[in-house]
């Protein structure tokens, strides 16, 4: 990882035609559909400590409840309300074992890309794309080679180990730092990447997918924390701008 997790642009820049501001995607449920990757290997991970499946719903309560982004503490977490205390970074390997599996049956290969064609290409000619993640910067860069080669991200934040992560604003200062005084948005699926936005004084953007376990919930949730729109799905994103 570089110093302080950023990334080089993915591909060069092109000309912004007319610059309305900074648009700053949250990656997982909202990019990148991960729900038979990251929640699929939280699940293997629990089942595998404790010898209990658990459903979707209980990830999806503990996203809600906020302070679990990052899904090995996540694991953690839920093999400990259910009895078993595992050393952190015993979970950590393991969960990444069944993530990357062996190069060719990861659960990283499940992920699907959601923005349909031609939508960041539009986006891009009116703002500036970042992406503020809670993955590595490598595991956010294999996702992005794999989908978005073609596609320029003027900034990529990853989880740093020296900067906090979300709920915390870091990470969206730091993009703001860069493109000072122009109009900011975040896009998230999570009530951590609403209230990252709240107190970075960005506007935010709410994604709750239809096929969200707990979608009710967390539309209600995210309005409450301030989201200016709830979408079903990031390509609705244009009528909200
Ligand atoms: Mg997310």
């Amino acid at each position: 990882m570089k110093p302080n997790g950023l990334a080089q642009p993915v591909q060069p820049a092109v000309k912004i035609v007319a610059n309305k501001g900074v648009l700053v995607f949250d990656m997982d449920g909202v990019l990148v559909d991960v729900t038979e990757s990251y929640r699929e290997t939280i699940r293997r991970t629990v089942a595998h400590f404790t010898g209990k499946e658990i459903t979707r719903e209980l990830i999806q309560d503990y996203k809600n409840a906020g302070g679990w982004n990052n899904d090995w503490a996540l694991s953690r977490k839920i093999i400990l309300d259910l009895g078993i205390e595992v050393e952190y970074q015993i979970v950590v390997d393991h969960f990444q074992s069944i993530f990357f599996g062996n190069g060719s049956d990861g659960m990283i290969l499940r992920e699907k890309w959601i923005a349909n064609g031609g939508l960041i290409e539009r986006l891009q000619e009116q703002y500036r794309l970042a992406i503020f993640t809670g993955r590595t910067l490598a595991e956010a860069e294999v996702t992005l080679h794999r989908f978005a080669r073609d596609l320029r991200f003027d900034m990529v934040v990853a989880d740093d180990p020296v900067r906090p992560p979300k709920p915390a604003p870091d990470g969206l200062l730091e993009i703001a730092r860069r493109f000072p005084a122009e109009p900011m948005w975040y896009v998230g699926d999570t009530v951590d990447d609403a209230r990252s936005a709240r107190a970075a004084g960005v506007s935010f953007i709410g994604v709750a997918h239809a096929a969200n376990p707990r979608r009710d919930e967390l539309v209600a949730l995210l309005r409450a924390e301030g989201a200016i729109a709830v979408l079903e799905n990031v390509n609705e994103v244009e009528s909200c701008l």
